[in-house]
């Protein structure tokens, strides 16, 4: 069994993702709202977030990158395995993360959704990790910040285990 030890419990990570909604409910009052997710880290991440928010019109879509390489070292290879459904031409939209790392997945999804001309971008992560920051990106709306090391549970995996833990956990490798 490997060896865990909880960084996030689930009343921290209850009270930062209310504390998160109300903000983003008082940036977007009365604008119609596109959170897209990305597959498959930030599910239970977005499906909180999007409970807590108070706005009228809120549409959801995900999709889903992956890289290729080391399993728990995020590699610059990046390709797009599934893409959004919605129309967000001309819609302000938020992607939710589950871990901006180096941030270069988040570049390469930014970039991409991009083209589809949205009227305005912006990024809201679970976890901010600065620690290995290769991408110049800005993260709008954190949850938590946490230094270092290999995360797992609540949405986060490692070899596809642990996703459906309900807190995050510091996995000793
Ligand atoms: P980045 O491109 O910012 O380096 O990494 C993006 C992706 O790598 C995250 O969305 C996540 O899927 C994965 N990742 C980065 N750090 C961790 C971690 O500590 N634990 C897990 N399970 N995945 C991570």
């Amino acid at each position: 069994m490997p060896d865990f030890t909880c960084v996030l419990d689930k009343d921290k990570i209850k009270k930062q993702i209310s504390r998160t909604a109300e903000i983003i409910s008082t940036d977007y009052r009365g604008r119609e709202l596109v959170l897209v997710g990305v597959l498959k880290g930030a599910f239970l991440f977005l499906a909180d977030l999007a409970r807590e928010l108070t706005l009228e019109r809120v549409k959801i879509d995900f999709l889903q990158a992956s890289s290729y390489g080391a399993d728990t070292v995020s590699s610059e290879n990046i390709v797009l395995k599934k893409d959004i459904d919605i129309d967000i031409r001309g819609k302000d939209v938020i992607v939710v993360e589950d871990i901006v790392d180096t941030g270069l997945t988040l570049s390469y999804l930014i970039a991409h959704l991009k083209t589809f001309g949205p009227s305005s971008i912006k990024v809201c992560a679970m976890i901010d990790k600065k620690e290995r920051r290769k991408a110049a990106i800005h993260v709008d709306y954190v949850c938590c910040s946490v230094e270092k090391g290999f995360l797992v549970g609540y949405g986060l995996d490692y070899a596809e285990d642990f996703r459906n833990l309900p807190q995050i956990y510091h996995m000793k490798l």
